[in-house]
């Protein structure tokens, strides 16, 4: 996929009701969008499908939904508050803001793309004959080359890690880098930013008051895994899932529904014995894949990105990564966090969070392991990979949006052939029995071709017309989306054609 197709997929979204960059009319807010029509069909059709895939074919999870405000020492305890920062620099003349360590990062490409340069300039030269491993290690243009990064990297590790910001900044001044913008090098100090947004509840006369909106959905999981596991006498493992908003002050937000600063979570946190966080971190890794697979958009737009370096709480974490429009990105993270998170909500609420364990006989704080996917980045994986030009045996080209069937937001349009001799009422008669099982939409303007490729676009997985033969033999078309394949079939076998390619058990069978 190229970043050609994160623009079709921008300007598709707009023009089929999907995605619109929000408050518009006012030239929008940055990294806000909102779900129009069928936006908000595919999305909870997402949500769906991850929720019975989740809570309803696992017997040992139950979900909850948690509120966005929380008390401000949850934050405390997560780390969040002390942690959850990016380094920022501005630019003076251009009043531009970067994060730092992104600048420095984009200064490396440049300089492998330099290494790349050299690499197509030897095949060039050497034709058949080039080894590009041999080239790599001996080359002295590429040598010089990644030292430098290799001396970079090292120099960017030490001054982020370390306490002093003025090293980083230090740092961006001797590579020289210049404002993409202004040009310019006449750079602000740099200072850390905290992405939690905040806000203030109650009166102002009450002292400290400060609260946030929540940057993940987990920690209203942890702080009610007691009240979960006592009031649903639940026994370890068990794990709470739970679908909601999040909010990150990002600072470069780009790439469309990507990165933004309102997103959606689905999150599930699975409670585990000690020692057998390993055997459920492989178990939950397998499960998702599975989901995704399900899905058919194709297994090789998929791969796991293990992290070779842990946070300090974690023993294992890999992210499901998927081949979006601007490469592979993060869509999913697994990661097996121990009892760190309950254990530092024991520490700063002086309350135990210890699971007894009837069998072990004794208490002790569960381990975690979590699986957590954006909401908005599944979307985007769906319609960057269903959007697609085919070119049709007889030359034509259409625009089709391939939308698993059982994800689609109208998964029927009915059509009368024309606006006349009762074909309209008939066609009604239809949807009056159909809509009782899947969201279906009348349409009756343009010619039947011009219905069913505005249909296509759309994402539709079938079109119904209705003509006069209709009337006498109560027989119907039934078209396909993906192979276009028209049928003519009897009313009465239309809701069970239907429900066998759209209905959310054929995913989860799978
Ligand atoms: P990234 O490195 O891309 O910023 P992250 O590692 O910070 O992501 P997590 O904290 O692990 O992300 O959040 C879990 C999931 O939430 C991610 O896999 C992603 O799908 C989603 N997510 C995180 N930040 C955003 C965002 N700003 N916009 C949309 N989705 C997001």
């Amino acid at each position: 996929m190229s970043t050609d197709q994160l623009k079709n997929v921008i300007s598709h979204a707009k023009e089929y009701g999907y995605i619109f960059p929000s408050s518009e009319i006012y030239d929008g807010l940055s990294a806000t969008y909102d779900y129009g029509q069928n936006g908000v069909e595919l999305k909870n059709n997402i949500k769906k499908y991850w929720w019975m895939s989740m809570v309803q074919m696992h017997e040992n999870i139950v979900g909850i939904d948690a509120a966005i405000f929380m008390h401000p020492t949850t934050w405390k305890a997560s780390g969040h508050v002390d942690a959850f920062n990016d380094p920022l620099i501005d630019n003076k003349d251009s009043k531009k803001r970067y994060r730092a360590d992104v600048l420095i990062e984009e200064h490396i490409a440049k300089i492998e793309a330099k290494i790349d340069k050299e690499v197509a300039k030897g095949i060039k030269r050497f034709g058949d004959d080039f080894d590009k491993e041999q080239f790599l290690a001996t080359n002295p243009n590429v040598q010089r080359n990644k030292k430098k990064i290799e001396e970079i990297e090292v120099k960017m590790k030490e001054a982020l890690t370390g306490d002093d910001l003025s090293k980083v900044k230090d740092l961006i001044e001797e590579l020289g880098i210049a404002c993409p913008v202004s040009g310019s090098k006449n750079w602000t100090d740099v200072r850390q930013f905290n992405l939690m947004f905040s806000t203030e509840i109650g009166s102002l006369a009450e002292g400290s008051n400060k609260i946030y909106l929540r940057p993940e959905t987990a920690q209203g999981i942890f702080v009610n895994y007691l009240n979960v596991q006592k009031s649903g006498r639940k026994k370890i493992p068990f794990g709470i899932a739970q679908i909601g908003k999040a909010f990150r002050n990002e600072i470069i937000a780009r790439q469309f529904i990507f990165r933004m600063r309102e997103f959606e979570q689905m999150e599930m946190q699975f409670f585990v014995k000690p020692g057998t966080q390993k055997q459920w971190f492989d178990y939950w890794k397998e499960t998702r894949i599975n989901w995704h697979n399900a899905l058919g958009l194709g297994e090789d737009n998929y791969r796991f990105h293990d992290h070779i370096k842990l946070a300090h709480y974690a023993d294992a974490a890999t992210d499901i990564e998927f081949n979006f429009p601007m490469g592979f990105k993060e869509l999913e993270g697994i990661h097996s966090r121990t009892d760190f998170d309950l254990k530092a909500h024991e520490e700063h609420s002086g309350k135990k969070l210890q699971y007894f364990d009837p069998e072990e006989n004794k208490s002790y704080v569960p381990y975690v392991v979590e699986t957590s996917i954006g909401l908005d980045r599944m979307f985007l994986a769906i319609m960057a990979s269903a959007l697609q030009e085919e070119t049709l045996a007889d030359g034509s080209s259409r625009t089709v949006l391939k939308i698993p069937a059982p994800l689609a937001p109208i998964k029927v349009a009915v059509f009368p052939l024309t606006k006349k001799d009762g074909l309209p009422e008939k066609a009604r008669e239809i949807i009056n029995e159909l809509k009782f099982d899947v969201e279906c939409l009348y349409e009756e303007k343009d010619a039947i071709g011009k219905r069913y490729r505005r249909q296509d676009a759309a994402g539709t997985p079938f079109c119904i017309t209705v003509d006069h033969d209709s009337l006498e033999d109560n027989t119907v078309t039934i078209r396909d989306r993906d192979t276009m394949e028209q049928k003519r079939v009897p009313i009465s076998e239309l809701s069970e054609i239907i429900l066998s390619k759209v209905s959310m058990k054929r995913l989860l069978k799978n």
